[in-house]
């Protein structure tokens, strides 16, 4: 339903370019919960905002396709992609307090994209955004509210609600629930996923916290210097990781049963995607390195029911 093919995106300052995004495809399917980890920088939020033709200057894409019931966004007029946008595909942001506008209105800012792109009248969709926060457990009294007359988690709610409003089939979460407190970052989570259940839509949920998706997730994506290096069913990738990239994010993880002598970080420091790549991404920080990863860059293969790019495999 959801298909990005060989995706390649980044910034253009003056003669350098930085690659953020180099030859991702991925596929979701209907009601998926498509996660993509990895650290700051990997590219993760340039493929959001490419997917979604968001991607401003300097930044651009330079090749690949992104494919709504098989029409190419990329190719779209943004008179059309206006149209496709909050009906088809939306998006929830990281930081609810930057995407409210904060001298207008909850009632106002929301009704405003119904208005203006989608041809409501301002009585059907004051009477729609109600209804959409109702769903997400916050009273009509409180569309009278500014912004900052709301708790951070009721802030995301909004945010959560806005994106609901014309029922896209799928909807991309940027790390919607990292300025909360995990109580917070717990209820709304559960908020999602009985949304989900309940409406039908396909989620792609963009993290640094690996072990969020490992809970919430159906599919996993873990992304390291602008690429995807291993690609499966969440599950598994967690039991049984098989890039040395993704079980460094595994064992960092944070346990409360584990000795804090256990813990391990993975050396080194990310890539600068501004540098030609030869040989593995990953090299310099791998633990497994050989020969061949200094001069042949591993390609994507399917390897015990899902995608790694690795010469162990
Ligand atoms: Fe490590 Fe080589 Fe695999 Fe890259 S290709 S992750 S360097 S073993």
């Amino acid at each position: 339903m959801f298909e990005v093919v060989k995706l390649n995106a980044g910034y253009q300052f003056r003669n350098r370019f930085v690659h953020a995004v180099r030859n991702v495809s991925f596929k979701v399917e209907d009601e998926d919960f498509f996660g993509v980890a990895g650290e700051s920088g990997c590219g993760k939020t340039t493929l959001m905002l490419a997917s979604l033709g968001l991607l401003k200057r300097p930044g651009k894409v330079i090749s690949g396709q992104v494919l709504l019931d098989g029409t190419d966004l990329l190719s779209l007029k943004v008179s059309d992609l206006k149209q496709i946008r909050w009906k088809k595909i939306s998006l929830v942001t990281q930081s609810s307090m930057n995407s409210l506008n904060p001298v207008m209105k909850i009632k106002d800012q929301m009704a405003d994209v119904l208005v203006k792109n989608h041809g409501f009248s301002k009585n059907d969709a004051y009477e729609l955004v109600k209804e959409k926060l109702k769903l997400v457990g916050i009273t009509p009294d409180r569309m009278e509210s500014y912004p900052h007359q709301l708790s951070g988690g009721m802030r995301q709610r909004v945010v959560i609600a806005m994106a609901l409003l014309l029922s896209p089939k799928v909807i991309f979460m940027d790390e919607p629930t990292t300025a909360l407190d995990v109580v917070v970052q717990r209820s709304i989570l559960q908020q999602i996923e009985e949304l989900k259940k309940k409406e039908h839509f396909s989620i792609v949920f963009i993290t640094h916290d690996i072990s969020l998706l490992f809970e919430l997730a159906t599919k996993i994506a873990i992304m390291y210097a602008g690429e995807f290096v291993e690609l499966g069913e969440a599950k598994s990738v967690y039991s049984q990781p098989l890039h040395p990239y993704t079980k460094g994010l595994i064992e960092a993880l944070p346990s409360i049963s584990k000795d804090l002598d256990k813990y391990k970080s993975i050396p080194g420091r990310p890539l600068d995607l501004a540098l030609k790549i030869e040989g593995c991404p990953f090299r310099d920080r791998c633990s497994y390195a050989f020969e061949r990863c200094e001069v042949e860059k591993p390609e994507l293969r399917f390897v015990d029911g899902r995608w790694v790019a690795c010469h162990l495999y």
